[in-house]
């Protein structure tokens, strides 16, 4: 059994250039469409097969032409893809919308992730249950992450929540997280709104620390070209700084810290350890354009 499972989307990413993004009513004309690989989970296997993790990907995606594109890079990064249903119908998409500004706005339409159900799940059971380290994020239905990462905690995974795009989640989910992810936005939304107060370390220590209470055994915060806070039951939090780097696109990189993430607590490095070095590859992709091909191998990060 691989020792890491990534349970969650696959989306073709469909990215073109505007000068500006449309009002109500308004038409703009937009550079060529340019395809890629993404979706978070898709995006977190490559990151943790680049990076030589023993990793597997279960999944959905459509019999549309994307389907195989999207199996392709994550096949080619070395991630165990016995378990990606191909459906019929469309797959999963992102469509990306790139402002000169350095900003984007981006629509997913989640078709075949929606597939990924619980029963689903229960078919494959056999491949995830008993993994060493489980990799959940909200980009299929909830129902699914629940009983995942319920399942999977039961059974004595480590299981890392990755608690984006941002939504309600029941106590019995967070109670099974170890780590539980987020960016200060998804922070805030889980605390009710409460601002993160990212700027200053302090008051991202603090939010870590609150979001602590919400059931996970540990945290960690992502604070883009700040790093990230970790906070644990029992330990003080500590704060790892970003990598200096001329960010470029920094699309996909939340993705590629929690495969970073993944990878080293599967091989038994502590939480602070294993941040030390989501920074480092997460700091190496931002610095490239592109998702899942920003994501570096062992060799490129210290
Ligand atoms: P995204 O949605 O863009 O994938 P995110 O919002 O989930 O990212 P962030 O907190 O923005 O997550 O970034 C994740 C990690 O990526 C950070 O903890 C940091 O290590 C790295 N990172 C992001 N932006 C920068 C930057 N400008 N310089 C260096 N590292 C960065």
């Amino acid at each position: 059994m691989p020792r890491i499972v990534v349970i969650g989307s696959a989306n073709a990413d469909l990215v073109l250039d505007i000068d500006h993004r449309p009002g109500a009513g308004e038409t703009v004309l937009g550079s060529d469409v340019v395809v890629t690989a993404g979706g978070k989970g898709a995006n977190q296997a490559v990151a943790a097969g680049r990076l030589g993790g023993d990793v597997a990907f279960v999944g959905c995606v459509g019999d549309d032409g994307y389907g195989e594109l999207l199996r392709r890079s994550l096949a080619d990064a070395g991630v165990d893809v016995t378990h990606l249903r191909t459906v019929p119908g469309a797959s999963g998409n992102a469509i990306i919308l790139l402002t000169p500004d350095g900003e984007n706005s981006i629509i997913v339409s989640p078709s075949a992730n929606r597939r990924v159900t619980v029963e689903l799940l229960e078919e494959s059971r056999a491949a995830w249950a008993g993994a060493a380290v489980v990799v959940l994020q909200l980009e299929i239905p909830l129902a699914t992450v629940a009983h995942a990462a319920t399942t999977a905690h039961a059974a004595g995974a480590r299981v890392i929540l990755n608690a984006a795009p941002a939504a309600a989640l029941p106590p019995e989910v967070l109670a099974a997280a170890d780590a539980l992810v987020v960016n200060e936005s998804e922070a805030a939304f889980l605390l009710g709104g409460v601002p993160a107060q990212a700027a200053e370390p302090g008051g991202a220590a603090a939010t870590a620390v609150a979001l602590l209470d919400l059931g996970p055994r540990s945290v960690v915060l992502t604070l883009g070209a700040d790093g990230a806070v970790l906070a644990a039951r029992g330990a003080e939090p500590g704060h790892v700084p970003a990598r200096k780097v001329t960010a470029v696109d920094t699309t996909g990189a939340g993705d590629a810290f929690v495969g970073a993430l993944a990878v080293e607590l599967a091989d038994g490095r502590d939480l602070r350890a294993a941040v030390e070095l989501a920074t480092d590859v997460a700091g190496v992709a931002v610095g490239r354009r592109g998702a899942q091909a920003a994501y570096p191998a062992r060799e490129e990060v210290r």
